[in-house]
């Protein structure tokens, strides 16, 4: 079986209510590209990548020199083919490989009739437990709903996330307000939901004493882990000193030179694993043997999905033995997905893993042409843009806290 050729269409899906990130960044839609690649036996497989645009697809685009008539079968070369590690100066393109290695995948399944599970190992569990994920939202920009800002409105938001979808493990994601606040937020959630599991992600925005105050303040609680509280391999292992709760990462150790880095002299207690980050499902699984082999933890990340790379997630959850922890996902914020049959559904916090060949999606041509069209319409997405500071750039670690006492839209105003 040979490649034939390779398709990339970035589209827009809309989210309930822009979700906050630290020092001001924002997500007021989901921008993803959809990649298709093609084979000489009719067959199609689906990847798919953060980000987008005329970047993304002209990145694919130009794969196609070194990919057209390449064997999808031939996994280790394709790793070669797209970012060879003796070259890797001249090339920055694990994404891209990310994206190409799940089509691959789908491609494998569909061929042989099993799926990526069971091409990789099979599984281990039939469905994917899930975090909750909380973020604290501006309103939507039209119907001024959705907003998270109040302590009142996270707890509220977490009971009506939990009641909808039976999560039993919340994340909330930080680094918006002022860690005073945020830890204050952080109890009444504790407080208010005593036998759940909790874990915080600020995105690095502390500095390693405000990392190491807010750790030892929450040390008695029900933590998974203390998320990426400051940046830095060093900052994370001064703060690993201090606090007795397991640290964890999806931004110092994504590849596995810092893996063995980590390892070595160690910072980074559970390794967050992104299939897109890492390169692929592969990659991913086998950081998580070194893992298994070293006694780190391991869980599955998010940086945002559709229902194809929702399916890579599930398919890695579904073949670690060591997976300890709920996943993250966005998922259940989308309002929508181009998957045949509609957002996956969530059973007692968790989503089953597709049984069908390959990923065990397919694409719904009629949304994946929707969602390209509100892409042109709407273009990219300013992320790290501060609606309410738009002139100032974010600092590390951040000094200027936004403010819960007013609200503020995505859209730059405050009511
Ligand atoms: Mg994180």
């Amino acid at each position: 079986m040979k490649i034939s050729n390779i398709k990339a269409t970035t589209v827009t899906v809309p989210l309930e209510a822009p979700l906050r990130h630290s020092n001001g960044a924002h997500w007021g839609r989901f921008v993803r590209t959809i990649v298709e690649v093609e084979t000489d036996e009719g067959i199609t497989g689906l990847g798919e990548m953060g980000g987008g645009g005329e970047s993304a697809q002209a990145a694919f685009n130009g794969l196609k020199s070194y990919l057209i008539g390449h064997d999808p079968f031939q996994l280790e070369e394709l790793r070669y083919k797209i970012c060879n590690p003796t070259a890797s100066l001249y090339n920055n393109r694990t994404q891209l490989h990310a994206a190409i290695e799940f089509a691959c995948l789908d491609i494998m399944g569909k061929k042989l009739g099993v799926s990526v599970s069971q091409l990789l190992g099979g599984r281990v569990r039939d469905a994917v437990p899930f975090a909750s994920y909380l973020f604290f939202r501006h309103p939507h920009e039209k119907s001024g709903l959705g907003e998270v800002r109040t302590v009142e409105q996270l707890v509220e938001h977490c009971r009506e996330l939990k009641e909808k979808y039976g999560f039993t493990t919340h994340k909330l994601k930080g680094g918006v307000f002022h860690p005073d606040y945020e830890l204050e937020c952080y109890k009444a959630l504790a407080e208010t939901f005593p036998k759940d599991r909790l874990r915080y992600d600020p995105n690095a925005a502390l500095s390693v004493e405000d990392s190491i105050r807010f750790g030892q303040a929450i040390e008695g609680l029900n933590n998974d882990y203390f998320e990426d509280p400051t940046w830095g391999l060093n900052g994370m292992r001064r703060v690993r000193s201090m606090v007795r709760i397991p640290t964890a990462t999806n931004t110092v150790v994504v590849n596995f030179e810092q893996l063995a880095a980590n390892i070595l002299d160690p910072a980074i207690d559970v390794i967050l694993l992104d299939t897109t980050f890492w390169g692929g499902i592969r990659p991913c699984i086998k950081a998580a043997g070194v893992c298994e082999t070293f006694q780190y933890g391991i869980a599955v990340h998010s940086s945002g999905e559709l229902g194809i790379q929702l399916a890579t997630m599930l398919h890695l959850g579904a073949v670690v033995p060591n997976l300890a922890f709920a996943a993250d996902a966005h998922y259940h914020h989308l309002v929508d997905d181009l998957i045949v049959g509609g957002k996956m559904g969530y059973e007692n916090g968790a989503i089953r893993v597709p049984d069908g060949p390959g990923l065990g999606v397919e694409l719904d041509r009629e949304k994946l042409a929707e969602y390209a069209e509100l892409y042109r319409e709407l273009g990219g997405y300013p992320y790290d843009r501060d609606p309410a500071r738009p002139d100032w750039f974010p600092l590390v670690p951040n000094d200027r806290w936004a403010s819960p006492e007013s609200t503020t839209t995505a859209g730059g105003g405050r009511a």
